[in-house]
């Protein structure tokens, strides 16, 4: 990935990093959405010219170029943009198996249904624990090089006791953010036995999951699980201290929203399909102490040729708006924030702004995390640098890897080229 020494650690001391075109800090982000979106750079926070420093992988100070303290070392990024790692809230990277040929196969007619699942869950099962945690490996890789320094990852494709337990032991050894999705879909072994499925669910599966989990989600739709089985789901999964998020309303209107603001989730992911009263009770609960963010999932609707979500109407409704790659083998078979960056804004009519506040602040948000998404004193150093004097590059290049340095925590964990460190000493 990268020969530089820094990549190795976090360097001693402290680490200039000046130059900086444009500097995106989402200083606003404790405000919460306005009621008419976030349409301007003024939101985003964004500095010209601009400076910061790194100390022990938090960031010390930020300001103009021209009034930056001394530090150990220092960058100069030449005028490039530098953003906020992305957060990815929505993933699914433990798994094996390859669905390509049914990629092909809807390509060329064939509508999705949510038993796609039951594919990549058999494949999943008859793995090792070695070959799911290289893919893991390879797909998280593939998700901080293309700038995300944050990102959730679910079970769901074990769907036993053992195998649920075991893609959440894996997912932690790569992210905090783990969660159970044991109610993904009823596997084939209980096909005739719905209840049997929920009451592993909710009970030793559960048991086996919880310790290794901090989210419970349930895929709340057709051919998944009904409004009364998920809220079963969730409120097991709360009882043992998790907080819920919940699949919702990807493929057709259904209760999955309303579920997840009832029960107070963190978010309600895909949102699809959305009725006048599911969009108002996500804007309200802005207003509540659990806001629920409607998290949009672009790379599911190019991969699945659906309609996308009507972003507009959530946005001009109040609603919090997060994007989130979904990355899983089925239906969004990409660890790209920077492709649904440009999505949302092409195809959802999202403005740049707004699509980049979705993919740090929105998906901070929707892991109730409020110490990354942005660029404060005292914030994890989790930033990007583009080759771009912009971040709207992002939407305005599509397909292009724009990402020039990928820092987490304060270490540089991907940069594309070596001769970008300028050390003065
Ligand atoms: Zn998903």
């Amino acid at each position: 990935m990268t020969s530089d020494v820094s990549a190795q650690g976090r360097p001693p001391g402290s680490t200039l990093v000046t130059g900086i075109g444009e500097l995106v800090t989402n200083a606003r982000a404790n405000e919460g959405p306005t009621r008419s979106g976030h349409n301007s750079d003024d939101d985003l926070g964004i500095m010209r010219d601009a400076a910061l420093v790194i100390s022990d992988g938090v960031v010390a100070w930020v300001g103009p170029s021209q009034d930056a303290p001394p530090a150990d070392r220092r960058i100069i990024c030449a005028g490039r943009a530098v953003i906020p790692g992305f957060v990815d809230s929505h993933s699914h990277v433990i798994f094996a198996g390859d669905r390509s040929a049914e990629f092909a196969a809807r390509m060329a007619g064939q509508p999705y249904t949510a038993g796609g699942i039951r594919t990549t869950v058999a494949a999943t099962r008859a793995a090792s624990d070695e070959a799911l945690r290289r893919t893991a490996a390879g797909l998280t890789d593939e998700l901080v090089r293309s700038g995300s320094t944050t990102f959730e990852i679910k079970s769901g494709y074990g769907l036993t006791v053992e195998d649920e337990a075991r893609s959440l032991r894996i997912a932690a050894e790569f992210t905090s953010e783990t969660t159970f999705l044991g109610a993904h879909v009823v596997p084939a072994d209980y096909a005739g036995d719905r209840r049997g499925y929920l009451d592993l669910v909710t009970g030793p599966m559960l048991d086996a999951c919880a310790p290794q989990a901090r989210w419970v989600d349930v895929f709340c739709d057709r051919g998944a699980f009904d409004a009364d089985e998920a809220r079963e789901v969730l409120t097991a999964g709360m009882a043992r201290g998790l907080v819920a998020r919940v699949h919702a309303n990807q493929l057709q209107h259904g209760p999955g929203v309303q579920v997840a603001v009832e029960v107070g989730a963190a978010s309600a992911d895909h949102c699809t399909h959305l009725s006048d009263a599911d969009v108002l009770a996500l804007a309200d609960s802005t207003d509540t102490p659990t806001t629920t963010v409607a998290t949009l999932l672009p790379g599911a609707e190019f991969s699945t040729r659906s309609p996308y979500p009507d972003a507009r109407r959530l946005l001009d409704a109040g609603a919090m708006v997060a994007l989130a790659t979904d990355c899983n083998p089925g239906t969004s078979f990409t660890t790209s924030m920077p492709l649904c960056i440009a999505l949302a804004v092409r195809e959802m009519h999202m403005t740049v702004a707004e699509a980049l506040w979705a993919a740090t602040v929105g998906g901070a948000t929707a892991l109730r995390r409020a110490d990354v998404g942005r660029v404060a004193v005292g914030a994890p150093a989790d930033l990007c640098v583009l080759d771009a004097p912009s971040y709207v590059h992002l939407a305005y290049r599509p397909g292009v890897d724009l990402m020039h340095q990928v820092w987490r925590n304060g270490v540089a964990v991907h940069h594309r080229r070596t001769d970008w460190i300028n050390a003065d000493g």
